[in-house]
């Protein structure tokens, strides 16, 4: 098959959450089983070129975004990093960048300390426009377009128009995966028009939503399918507790919303040659060296060394959705009744958790280190040098950490949510006597139960050191591959595309 991949972020060049992990990925595994793939997205001046050589092509277009507003974008091109694996190179995916000044080179991806940028609407319309001429362009027939998230929803809806811009292009299959339900891209009915269609298409079974322009809604009613990131998600957002207002739509839409768990870049995230750790491991090796690692750790963050003390590891966006409101009131008790754990932070996000993150670890730099800002290489030797990771998300459509995690050997703490119910099994006494067990889950939301479930956790890590390790032994052993899940993927597209004929 020949899939076309939009969104705005892939690793290496513009990350912002687990997305860019998917995307930089999933079509290098995909491309290697044979299949032609492509990712299209923006040419934001935040991408970092560096790691891959970039070129210019000789494709060039406007987009006429209104009768006086022509605007102009080039290609340029690059490819995602090549597998090590792959020596031959087979699965080159090339990756295009929509280079259009005005709107994406600016210092960030969506948005700055004000806020969203007020012109998102235009932006990312004129981004799936684009999209659309690029397709049309790339010199191979597209049998699927492979949407992610908003920014590129509007494509599916796009194509079923038969706008002038995608006039030149054959039947594409659509697909619509959603990374987060939490944001949709919702913008007042005034951004239509810059879709270049007639208003006759602003209806409910495509553009419209309650007199507004949402993007997500508009991907989930007009694409051929729609897909999560986790089984367990897919059904919690055909509720009205998780569908964020979209979950009656979810649950009318013809084929059911598929769930495919995310996989990992096994050979970014590997112990036993991650370039950023004091020591190297593997599932039989771990005990030692994961102390030799906690003490780099230590020295490196500013926390006392102590090979014994347990050590709490935390990495992602200060947001909300991460459950600070269960994980501050506990660190604080932890902190202030001079409980014996350290804990590492790292992440940016809410300035309000920033700031109280800053406040505690000065006041308890013995305890705890807060790093606040983006850090790819302290997320690797906080993976690999704590003792337990904590996150207790309210919702988590699939969440990468606890993957990593479970591979580097640092059992998790999570929420009964999302990919976290998917993927960790909690350490009951039945699950840690069948060999199942790889981490803890929380009774409920709320800080008492996050702090239960981290006393489970310490208890078993220090009073029943067999267990603990046959616990994280099985983690580690366990495969998150991309492998298992781009072959659910690659099933789906087939299914889709033979639908689609
Ligand atoms: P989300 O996409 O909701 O942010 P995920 O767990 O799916 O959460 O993915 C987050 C990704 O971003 C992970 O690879 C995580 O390690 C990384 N990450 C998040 N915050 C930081 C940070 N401050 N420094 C380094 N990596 C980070």
């Amino acid at each position: 098959m020949n899939i076309v991949y939009l969104t705005t972020e892939a690793v290496p060049f513009a990350k912002t959450g687990g997305l860019a992990d998917v995307c930089g990925t999933l079509p290098k595994v995909v491309a290697a089983q044979g299949h032609r793939c492509a990712v299209i997205m923006p040419a934001f001046s935040s991408i970092d070129y560096s790691s891959q050589p970039i070129e210019t092509t000789d494709i060039s277009f406007a987009v006429p975004m209104s009768d006086q507003k022509l605007i102009g974008c080039r290609l340029l091109r690059s490819h995602l990093p090549s597998d090590p694996n792959d020596p031959e190179d087979a699965a080159k995916v090339p990756v295009y960048f929509i280079d259009q000044p005005q709107y994406f080179r600016r210092p960030s991806l969506y948005g700055d300390a004000n806020g969203d940028y007020h012109d998102n609407a235009e932006r990312f319309i004129f981004y799936c426009r684009a999209a659309i001429i690029a397709m049309s362009r790339l010199g191979w027939p597209v049998d699927l377009v492979h949407c992610n998230d908003w920014q590129s929803a509007l494509v599916p809806a796009l194509l079923k128009a038969r706008s002038d811009d995608s006039s030149k292009l054959p039947t594409v299959a659509t697909m619509l995966s959603i990374h987060n339900m939490a944001y949709q891209g919702n913008f007042g009915f005034d951004a239509f028009p810059w879709t270049g269609l007639s208003w006759d298409h602003f209806r409910p079974d495509s553009f419209e939503y309650y007199n507004q322009l949402n993007f997500l809604k508009t991907g989930v009613i007009t694409s051929d399918v729609v897909s999560t990131v986790s089984p367990t998600y897919a059904l919690e957002i055909q509720t009205q507790e998780y569908g964020c207002g979209l979950d009656a739509i979810l649950q009318g839409i013809k084929q059911p919303v598929a769930g495919i768990i995310n996989g990992i870049d096994t050979n970014i995230w590997n112990p036993e040659t991650d370039p950023n750790l004091k020591r190297n491991y593997n599932a039989n090796t771990w005990a030692e060296a994961k102390i030799d690692n906690k003490l780099a750790l230590q020295a490196e963050v500013g926390l006392p060394q102590d090979p014994e003390v347990p050590l709490l590891g935390l990495i992602g966006r200060l947001a909300e959705q991460k459950g600070w409101d269960l994980i501050l009131p506990v660190l604080r008790e932890h902190l202030t009744e001079s409980r014996p754990t350290q804990w590492v932070v790292l992440g940016s996000g809410d300035p309000k958790i920033e700031a109280q993150l800053r406040e505690l670890s000065e006041e308890y730099p013995e305890q705890l280190a807060a790093y606040i800002g983006f850090s790819d290489a302290l997320a690797h030797r906080i993976e690999a040098s704590s003792d337990m990771f904590i996150m207790p998300s309210h919702y988590e459509p699939c969440g990468l950490n606890q993957l990593y995690s479970l591979r580097y050997g640092t059992p998790c703490v999570v929420t009964q949510t999302g990919g976290l119910a998917d993927t960790i099994v909690d350490a009951t006494a039945e699950n840690l006597e069948s060999g199942s067990a790889t981490g803890f889950h929380l009774n409920d939301n709320s800080p008492g139960a996050l702090d239960h479930a981290i006393n489970r956790a310490l208890q078993l890590r220090y009073h029943s050191p067999e267990k603990w390790k046959n616990l994280v032994g099985v983690g580690m052993r366990q495969d998150w591959s991309w492998r298992k899940s781009a072959d659910q993927y690659i099933e789906l597209y087939a299914r889709t595309v033979s639908l689609n004929r």
